[in-house]
């Protein structure tokens, strides 16, 4: 579809003219029977898209996709962990992903039931997720390598019939055995699912408790030629729940639509990630985060596009190891983060100039802020755009991006662009709800409803939860709240400056801890940096900066470690004023981190507030919260 008119034109007609604009965009996939009302949004907050009509991900990832190109790639493998690399052509994920759906109804998975998924970048966690949908039962992917005791929430919360499991991941060499985590899990559970289905990749010995336990190698011997047809499914049949990232005690489970999200995956495809069939999607995520979800599995395989799946780190052999898949593969969208781009950019940049990346066409990063000298260092090692895109597991596909499919229009750096279509977001003054309207007026960001297709439907059995969390925050409004802080210049770009729930007080004047990120990675020699807010007797709180540095030969004694932390406090009063002056900022080798990259600040707080940094299931890397406690003892 050409737009002559321009990206402007584009959001006017998804917002103003939202039902022949959101028609249009379902007709990229296929129906099983067509749609009779677009939207209902009678009872708001919730919004029903393409009520009558019948669909299945499956088929429209799959099945859809044989009659013009079976024998193309659809799901390549790679696992610099095990050094197993293997390529499934849509003809063999359509066989492999029937047996794995034969198998989930031979363990009694109809319809509606749920079905966890505890895996690790396996092509088998591809097949599960694909075999739930067509199956129409519906998945839980729980982060591979959770610790039992957040296992255990979620299998209570989601109640599976089934769990999809193997024995153990592999990260950066080390075996890490998952069944001991779940039968502790299952132990804690109230909840006891029927049965349990693993995967023997020969990595760590299992003992099968009899009658749960079930060796997916031998069922799936017995279902070889298995023929299972897609199950027709309402468009606002349930096709997935996932748990939200950095949520404490009680787990909420972002609960997604099928016809909703497969248009809001295809449209985004086209307009947003300019992905052609035929080509290769490199995804960096996990199946267990929504990026991996929506781009990983659904949204690349939607297009017709061979999707990469990978295991491993991004520097193991070496960090040359993504652009030798993105040479072989001949990737033309990629899509990481920027914590992984940091981690790059301490390697050799030599890896960027050995491999051909000229079937590249962007690079997209979502998750986090983007620096500007990170989000400069790839786009000049690349040569492509770098493209920012802002989202959340509640909203499944891009809020604020650029639509260079459907208008090329320059990033700006520091910014993740402009609201996608379909999304009316706005700003709001915190305390009195009143819109703001100027340029660089920081406000929170919110979505009005009625929400476009594929964003959450609700709080997976809880609708009151759902309501009350995210659309009643702001006083006297029903609106939609991301809890992060945003300004939009006076082209229309937005900046995001943090979670509202990061936001320090220092003396009566609030800051958001990002900004004062943003200017102390500004400083040459920092490569990664955290700021908190502290408890502080005089000024309510201050803010402490914690930094890597990028090179720490030049940290060797504490007159050089003095020195840097004096400059970098002199940069903060230039750029942002003496009220933002963290207080100390303190050099560590590592920031600690959830595996998805996101910082635990809240973690951090607490060591440094003397308090229990709480649930750390999620932290990649204990030593790193030590090393403050050291560095603060
Ligand atoms: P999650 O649901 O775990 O993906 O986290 C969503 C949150 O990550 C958002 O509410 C933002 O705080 C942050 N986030 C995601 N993408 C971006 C981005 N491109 N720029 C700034 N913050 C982002």
């Amino acid at each position: 579809m050409s737009n002559p008119q321009g990206y402007a034109e584009f959001y006017r007609r998804s917002v103003e003219d939202r039902d022949a604009f959101w028609t249009e965009q379902a007709g990229l996939v296929d129906w099983h029977k067509p749609f009779d009302r677009v939207c209902n949004e009678d009872s708001p907050p919730f919004a029903r898209w393409f009520e009558g009509g019948l669909t299945n991900l499956c088929h429209n990832a799959v099945d859809r996709h044989l009659k013009d190109r079976a024998d193309q790639n659809a799901l390549i493998y790679v696992s610099t962990e095990t050094d197993i690399e293997r390529i499934y052509s849509f003809r063999e994920l359509h066989a492999e992903v029937q047996r794995m759906a034969a198998v989930l109804k031979g363990q009694g998975v109809k319809k509606g039931d749920r079905v966890l998924i505890y895996m690790p970048m396996i092509p088998e966690a591809t097949f599960a997720m694909l075999a739930c949908a067509r199956i129409g039962a519906i998945h839980s992917v729980v982060f591979g390598g959770f610790a039992s005791h957040s296992l255990a929430n979620r299998i209570d919360d989601a109640s599976p019939v089934a769990i999809v499991s193997a024995d153990a991941g592999s990260r950066g060499g080390k075996v890490v055995e998952y069944k001991p985590l779940l039968d502790e899990a299952i132990r804690l559970s109230t909840h006891k699912p029927g049965s349990v289905v693993l995967v023997d990749r020969g990595l760590a010995p299992m003992n099968l408790v009899p009658g749960r336990d079930h060796d997916y190698a031998a069922l799936r011997e017995q279902h070889l030629d298995a023929q299972i047809p897609c199950e027709w499914m309402a468009s606002t049949d349930i096709s997935y729940t996932i748990y939200t990232s950095g949520t404490t005690g009680k787990p909420k489970g972002v609960q997604r639509d099928t016809g909703g999200y497969l248009v809001a995956l295809a449209a985004s495809m086209k307009h947003i990630f300019m992905g052609a069939p035929g080509e290769t999607y490199f995804s960096t995520s996990d199946i267990g985060w929504v990026v991996g979800h929506s781009y990983i599995v659904y949204g690349p395989l939607i297009a017709g596009m061979a999707t990469i799946l990978y295991e491993g780190l991004p520097i193991r052999p070496d960090g040359g190891v993504w652009w030798r898949l993105v040479e072989k593969y001949k990737v033309t969208v990629m899509f990481s983060a920027p914590t992984a781009v940091r981690v790059l950019k301490k390697q050799d940049p030599a890896y960027l100039q050995q491999y051909d990346l000229s079937s590249l066409k962007a690079l997209f990063l979502a998750g986090e802020p983007l620096d500007e000298p990170t989000a400069r260092w790839i786009s000049d090692g690349l040569g492509v755009p770098i493209i920012d895109n802002y989202w959340q597991t509640e909203s499944g596909w891009p809020i604020l991006t650029i639509a260079n499919g459907v208008e090329k229009k320059p990033s700006k750096f520091g910014s993740p662009g402009v609201p996608m279509y379909g999304y009316r977001v706005k700003l709001l003054h915190e305390a009195t709800g009143e819109e703001l309207t100027g340029a660089d007026e920081k406000g929170v960001v919110v979505i009005e409803g009625p929400t476009p297709p594929g964003f959450m439907q609700t709080v997976w059995k809880d609708d009151a939860r759902f309501v009350n969390t995210y659309w009643k925050s702001i006083p006297g409004k029903l609106v939609y709240s991301t809890f992060d802080w945003g300004i939009r210049d006076k082209d229309g770009y937005f900046y995001i400056l943090g979670r509202t729930d990061d936001v320090i007080n220092v003396a009566g004047h609030r800051l958001g801890t990002r900004e004062i990120e943003e200017s102390i990675s500004s400083h040459a020699n920092v490569a990664e940096v955290a700021v908190v807010g502290v408890a502080d007797q005089l000024k309510g709180q201050v803010a402490m900066a914690f930094v890597v540095a990028k090179d720490s030969s030049a940290l060797g004694d504490d007159a050089s470690k003095l020195r840097l932390e004096g400059e970098i406090m002199k940069r903060v009063d230039e750029q942002l004023g003496a009220v933002a002056r963290p207080a100390r900022v303190r050099f560590v080798s590592v920031l600690p981190k959830t595996r998805s990259g996101k910082l635990l600040r809240r973690a951090i707080q607490a060591v440094c507030e003397g308090r229990d940094p709480g649930d750390l299931t999620t932290m990649d890397d204990p030593a790193a919260l030590q090393q403050i406690r050291d560095l603060l003892a």
